[in-house]
């Protein structure tokens, strides 16, 4: 009887200490729960996204249920740059596919560049030709896309348009084939004949950073958030994106955590590296603090 009392304290012991959350789980819990230092989000402005469109709110279970894409071992992350490019570009370009990378934690693959078509699928504009985003999605993009890529994007230095009742487009993607094209031409001061400052490069590659992550996370499934500033946040024009945080809020890291696996603090000590050694010094400053209230989580 004192050895099957013994037997069951020693059961009631390992059980309790098998039930003690790791240090990885409690970060995780804290990282993807707590809000201390996110924005929550107030009513919407007269011109934003939200006032324009009244989305629903996806919960974490809404989100699991909706059997979201997940990549599988060995599949990528594809961008295909199209059209010229000049250095500094190029160099955007570079530095949004290594960022990518490591904010979904998948590796991405830079395609050789293809080439803007020589007829049709543009028009003239004052301010310089436009091309048809049709052209991307239903002739270029399905022949090129490699078949481990999750999703394949398209990107141009060419202003866009997706039918004649438009003026312009940032860009547009198919969910269901996984494809989009986007521009980067109007991140940069240039298409609206302005000087570059030394601030233009900087805020070129952060709208650039800030696309592809948004739009890759649709690609992943997460739909607009609701509830806090976030980089899944509607925008309706790029003064409204150049007001959000590059970062997920707690409920958006919950569900790309839930969908890749990474390492929460691993990850943020990458980004803040990125962050650090490409002059996003503010986005650096708030994963440290991140980074610490993390570490410390009980
Ligand atoms: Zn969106
Ligand atoms: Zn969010």
């Amino acid at each position: 009887m004192r050895r099957l009392a013994r037997l069951a304290i020693l059961l009631f012991a390992t059980l309790a200490c098998g039930n003690e959350p790791v240090p990885g789980d409690r970060r995780l819990a804290f990282a993807t729960r707590d809000d201390a230092g996110f924005e929550k989000l107030g009513p919407p402005g007269p011109h934003a996204w939200r006032a324009r469109f009244k989305e629903r709110r996806q919960g974490f279970d809404a989100y699991v249920e909706s059997d979201p894409v997940r990549a599988q071992p060995g599949e990528v992350l594809a961008l295909l740059p199209v059209g010229p490019f000049s250095e500094k570009e190029r160099a955007v370009l570079d530095r949004t596919a290594e960022f990518a990378a490591i904010w979904f934690d998948l590796p991405v693959r830079t395609l050789e560049r293809a080439d803007l078509p020589e007829k049709g699928w543009h028009r003239e504009r004052t301010w310089g030709r436009q091309y048809e985003t049709g052209w991307f999605l239903d002739r270029l993009l399905p022949g090129r896309r490699p078949r481990e890529a999750v999703c394949t994007f398209a990107v141009t230095m060419a202003d866009l348009y997706p039918d004649e009742d438009w003026n312009y487009v940032f860009g547009e993607a198919s969910l269901r084939d996984r494809v989009g094209v986007w521009s980067f031409a109007r991140y940069f001061p240039g298409f609206w004949r302005q000087e570059a400052t030394k601030d233009s490069d900087t805020q070129a590659l952060r709208r650039a950073l800030m696309v592809v992550v948004h739009e890759m996370g649709h690609a992943f499934g997460i739909e607009h958030c609701q509830d806090y500033a976030c980089a899944m946040n509607g925008s309706n024009s790029l003064e409204e994106s150049d007001t959000q945080p590059l970062r997920l809020c707690p409920p958006c890291l919950r569900k790309l955590q839930w969908n890749r696996g990474f390492d929460v603090v691993a990850r943020y000590g990458k980004l803040a590296a990125f962050h650090r050694a490409n002059g996003l010094l503010p986005e650096a400053e708030w994963i440290a603090k991140r980074l610490d209230a993390i570490r410390a989580a009980k």
